[in-house]
């Protein structure tokens, strides 16, 4: 049956992150360093909450938007460690960020509505765009990944676009906002009809001193929505809880496309969330200073193999430039898989501005990092 499938849906691809972790899968002898999945262990006092939860019963639906004690504790967290400021009204449990992306896309996009997204970007931004018959419109990104602040400003006059993503601290790249990008950010943004999409998931990783959103202001917050969530910073990928911030008058819409997907997030993921948030952030802490040795190991280790590669800030992800060596980034993975036995992920996955990169996920054990190095220099070597 032809058109059993909506135009919106074949005009998307699955992800080609899962695409080129699925070609990995047929050879088992390759090391890989393709997911956004850390290796440590969840708090063992999260999985404690979870359990206990369990024995008490606590898998019956929750309210839509999650249970109150959980959203006071994450407007906390985001006001102490952030200063974002969201009222536990104003926030939204989801399945995972995931969930989070698609309701608020789901509750913003009519067909045809433009939104800007960064490249290279997450590839969902765009997937769930597509899907619901938004038109994606996208904005370039420096030669560090940070914003290009007059051709932004020219593409919002010029498109009109009902929304913008904003993604930092980076998947693909590392990067993170500083404060002048946010500042700039905000001068453009402030007056513009448009509203904004912080996607922060990886905000527990930003490994500097100070860290900048584009939520910490209050004159616009009418117009920002956060997207985030524990996946990252609490290790707990499979568990799926995530959280969605925003005024009122955005929630109330949101909230509805939130019910009518999910009813609600996993019930006894949220009372281990809980616990996280009260009892857990030196463990975060702790992994985070690991992902920073990570992180120092593997830029060094591209540095010295003659690689142009911008240091990461944030997240745990590296994503150094192959240009020079003149292969398409999916041939040059292909290649490095087959032949140099270790996967990564070809920077196309991310959209058009990801071509002439890879992504590395440096989520993986020290050792894991130190003999994928070994093989890459062999590879490069060799082409
Ligand atoms: N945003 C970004 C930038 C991500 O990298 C991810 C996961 N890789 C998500 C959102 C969604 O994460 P989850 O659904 O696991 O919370």
């Amino acid at each position: 049956m032809n058109g059993i499938i909506s135009k919106n849906v074949n005009s998307i691809e699955i992800s080609g992150i899962r695409k080129f972790y699925n070609k990995v899968q047929n050879y088992p002898e390759a090391l890989s360093l393709t997911l956004g999945q850390p290796d440590f262990k969840v708090p063992s006092k999260i999985k404690e909450a979870i359990v206990d939860a369990i024995e008490k019963n606590r898998t019956e639906y929750t309210a839509n938007a999650g249970i109150e004690v959980l959203r006071e504790e994450i407007s906390l967290y985001l006001k102490n460690s952030f200063k974002i400021k969201f009222d536990e009204e104003e926030i939204c449990l989801t399945v995972g960020g995931s969930e989070g992306l698609f309701s608020v896309f789901g509750t913003l996009i009519e067909s045809g509505d433009k939104v800007l997204i960064p490249t290279p970007a997450y590839p969902a931004y765009e997937s769930c765009v597509r899907i619901l018959g938004g038109k994606v419109i996208n904005y370039e990104l420096k030669e560090d990944f940070s914003i290009n602040y007059e051709k932004l400003e020219e593409l919002i006059i010029k498109e009109k676009p009902k929304a913008i993503v904003v993604s930092y601290p980076s998947n693909p790249t590392g990067a993170i906002l500083t404060k002048e990008d946010r500042d700039a950010l905000y001068n453009i943004l402030k007056d513009k009809e448009i509203v904004i999409i912080s996607d922060e998931i990886y905000s527990s990783l930003s490994f500097e001193k100070e860290y900048y959103s584009i939520a910490q202001f209050e004159d616009i917050r009418e117009k920002v929505i956060l997207v985030s969530g524990f996946s990252k910073m609490f290790s707990m990928t499979g568990l799926r809880l995530g959280y969605i911030c925003a005024a009122e008058r955005l929630m109330n819409g949101i909230i509805k496309v939130h019910q009518y997907n999910v009813s609600c997030a996993p019930s006894i993921v949220q009372w281990g969330a809980l616990e996280g948030l009260r009892n857990c952030i030196p463990e975060v802490e702790y992994m985070k200073s690991e992902f920073i040795k990570r992180r120092d190991f593997v830029y060094k280790g591209l540095v010295d193999l003659g690689l142009d590669v911008n240091m990461p800030k944030g997240a745990f992800y590296i994503f150094p430039s192959i240009k020079k060596f003149n292969l398409e980034s999916e041939v040059f993975c292909e290649r490095a898989l087959k032949e140099g036995k270790i996967a990564m992920v070809p920077g196309n996955a991310f959209g058009s501005g990801g071509e002439g990169y890879l992504r590395i996920s440096y989520s993986y054990s020290m050792e894991t990092l130190q003999e994928a190095l070994i093989r890459l220099e062999k590879f490069i070597k060799k082409i």
